[in-house]
C-alpha cells in the first residue's frame, strides 16, 4: 500500500495578515512560511498507518515554487520516505493542483491520497473534491478518524448532525480535519535524516498542465476596523443606549 500526501506550504498560521498598500494581494515577503495545518494531519495519518505495518510508502507532494521543497522536507522530518515538488511560479489555483496531482497520481499509482480538509490561504476546500472527480475515485472528506479494513476505508467525518461513518473502497482520496490526530514534531536527528531523502522536482509545464490562473483577484482590503467599546456606568445608562443608540431593543 503507498499512500500520496499533498502538501501545501501557506503563511503561518501566526502570522497577522497585512494588505500591500496598493490592494494588489497581502504582503508575502519576510513572512513566516508553514504547512498548512491540516496537511499536518494528512501526514501523520499516513505515517501511522505505515508504522502500523499496512503501508509500505509514503510520498509528500506539493505544488508551487522552489521554495515549496521545504514543506515538502518538512514532511520527509516526520516520517515520509521521498518526495515530489512540482514547480510552478505564482498563484496555483486548486483546479491546477488537482489536474497537477492527477498526474502524479497516474505516474505513482498510490492506493490512497491524503490532503488537507482546506487550506487556510485560499479557504478553497475544493481541491480534494476536483482530484477525486478526475480520477473518477471515491472521497470521504473532512475525516476525523481513519480505520483500514482490508480493501476498504471507513472514515468518520464531523457533521452538523454529529458522527457520520462512511465507507469508501480503496483507492480513495480523504481530506483530513484537524482532529485526526496530532501531529508529531520532528526530532534533530529526522530533520538531518531527512536531508538525505530523495525530492524528485518535476516542472508543472512538463506535465502537460495548464497552470494559468483562471480567477482574476480585483482587489484585496482589510476589514473595517472595529470602533472601541466604551463603559456605562448603570443598567439604566445601558438600555438607554441599546434603545436609542444601538437601536436593537
Ligand atoms: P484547498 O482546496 O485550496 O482548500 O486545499 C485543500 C487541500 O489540497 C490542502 O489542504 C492540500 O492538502 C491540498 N493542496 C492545495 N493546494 C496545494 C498545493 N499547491 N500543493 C500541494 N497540495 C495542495
Amino acid at each position: 500500500m503507498k499512500i500520496l500526501v499533498a502538501v501545501k506550504r501557506v503563511i503561518d498560521y501566526n502570522v497577522q495578515i497585512r494588505v500591500k498598500e496598493d490592494g494588489s494581494g497581502i504582503v508575502t515577503e519576510n513572512v513566516k512560511m508553514s504547512t498548512n495545518p491540516p496537511d499536518d494531519n494528512a501526514i501523520e495519518e499516513a505515517v501511522k498507518i505505515k508504522e502500523s505495518g499496512k503501508a509500505s510508502e509514503v510520498i509528500a507532494v506539493s505544488v508551487g515554487e522552489e521554495k515549496a521543497q521545504e514543506t515538502v522536507r518538512k514532511a520527509l522530518a516526520v516520517g515520509a520516505d521521498r518526495g515530489i515538488l512540482v514547480k510552478v511560479d505564482g498563484i496555483v489555483e486548486p483546479l491546477a493542483v488537482s489536474k497537477v496531482l492527477q498526474k502524479i497520481v497516474e505516474k505513482e499509482k498510490p492506493d490512497l491520497v491524503f490532503m488537507g480538509k482546506q487550506a487556510i490561504d485560499d479557504d478553497c476546500n475544493q481541491t480534494g473534491q476536483m482530484l477525486a472527480a478526475l480520477l473518477n475515485w471515491p472521497q470521504a472528506t473532512f475525516a476525523s478518524k481513519i480505520e483500514l479494513k482490508d480493501k476498504l476505508l471507513e472514515v468518520t467525518r464531523e457533521v452538523d448532525e454529529g458522527l457520520e461513518i462512511i465507507e469508501v473502497n480503496i483507492p480513495a482520496i480523504v481530506t483530513c480535519d484537524l482532529r485526526l490526530n496530532e501531529p508529531r514534531y520532528a526530532s534533530l536527528p529526522n530533520i538531518m535524516k531527512a536531508k538525505k531523502k530523495p525530492i524528485e522536482q518535476i516542472n508543472a509545464s512538463d506535465l502537460g498542465v495548464d497552470t494559468k490562473p483562471r480567477i482574476e483577484q480585483i482587489k484585496v482590503e482589510e476589514p473595517p476596523k472595529r470602533k472601541a467599546g466604551i463603559k456605562v456606568a448603570t443598567v439604566e445608562e445601558l438600555v438607554q443606549k441599546l434603545k436609542n443608540e444601538a437601536k436593537v431593543i
